[in-house]
């Protein structure tokens, strides 16, 4: 097949996009606001007309498989959607009604897997670590969540639950996740959690990217940052321990902070079971599209 088409699936915006197979060149892109709040069914009619509408303006023919980035995933046995902070999916038989709305063929995969996939073919590891065999892609965000690739494939696991170290324990009696299970890695350090900690301290209410920036004048912001750190350090060192990666790349709104990769090293580095920590923290190069170009690539004949 000569085109690649995949749609990311967001909380707020739903994007596609249709590239080139032999290039990998975009040919087209567009977004669009998700109708989270009119119920399952338009989300799944809106991304069956965004398909339609790209096929007309971009004169191509309807794909026969689309690539689909969606947060939470499939339930191997049920069939049925879970683990998604769209909670209109969850239970639902999501991947089913998707090939029955579009009337296509869908491949299916969790969005920060597809954040992995796109980064280690597309982004910032083909530029600044080529040798990398095994590559964990981080979303540090409003969630927690994570993908492995390796020797450029996707690793889903037995449960399709590969990489997500969002929910490992880290706080005993910590917060409830929404989950259902206490003091996971996401309540402790996602964008919300640390906004909500800071509100605690300090009495007012402040974006993370302002308490960051605010952390050589106020206490509270530097505790702030300092636990944020400290916790990812600690959080993350159960993975290397576990997969030793080449490279980790930091995506989400919270990846955005410096301090993290002038910081974050030393830290991971404290509760790894080595002397030293190498492994380079890198930031990602396809902004919130890598989304919709790692559904797209999920196409790709052979995969
Ligand atoms: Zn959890």
């Amino acid at each position: 097949m000569p085109y690649l088409w995949g749609v990311d699936l967001g909380g707020t915006k739903t994007e596609i996009a249709v590239m080139e197979a032999a290039s990998l060149r975009i040919l087209e892109r567009h977004r669009a606001a998700t109708p989270v709040s009119k119920g399952y069914d338009a989300l799944l009619d809106n991304m069956a007309s965004m398909i339609r509408q790209t096929a007309d303006a971009a004169g191509l023919p309807l794909p026969d498989v689309v690539g689909v980035a969606a947060p939470g995933m499939k339930d191997f046995r049920t069939g049925l959607h879970k683990n998604s902070n769209t909670t209109a999916l969850n239970g639902r038989p999501f991947h089913d009604d998707l090939m029955r709305v579009l009337g296509r063929k869908v491949i299916l995969e969790n969005d920060a897997n597809c954040f992995a996939l796109a980064e280690t073919r597309l982004g910032v590891i083909p530029e600044f670590c080529p040798e990398a065999r095994v590559v964990f892609g981080v979303i540090l965000g409003t969630g927690v969540g994570g993908g492995l690739v390796v020797n450029d494939r996707l690793v889903r696991g037995a449960h399709g639950i590969a990489g997500e170290w969002g929910h490992n324990p880290l706080e005993e009696d910590g917060t409830l996740c929404y989950c259902g299970r206490n003091g996971c890695v996401e309540t402790v350090i996602s964008g919300p959690a640390l906004e909500q900690r800071y509100l605690a301290q300090s009495g007012h209410a402040l974006k993370l990217v302002d308490i960051a920036g605010r952390t050589s004048t106020d206490e509270h912001a530097r505790d702030i940052i300092d636990h944020l750190i400290e916790s990812m350090g600690r959080a993350l060192a159960v993975v290397v321990n576990i997969l030793d990666p080449d490279a980790i790349v930091l995506g989400g709104g919270v990846g955005n902070i410096e301090a993290l990769y002038t910081r974050g090293p030393l830290a991971i580095a404290r509760y790894v079971f080595n002397n030293r920590f190498d492994t380079p923290l890198l930031r990602p190069r396809l902004g919130d599209s890598a989304g919709v170009l790692g559904a797209a690539l999920l196409t790709e004949p052979g995969r």
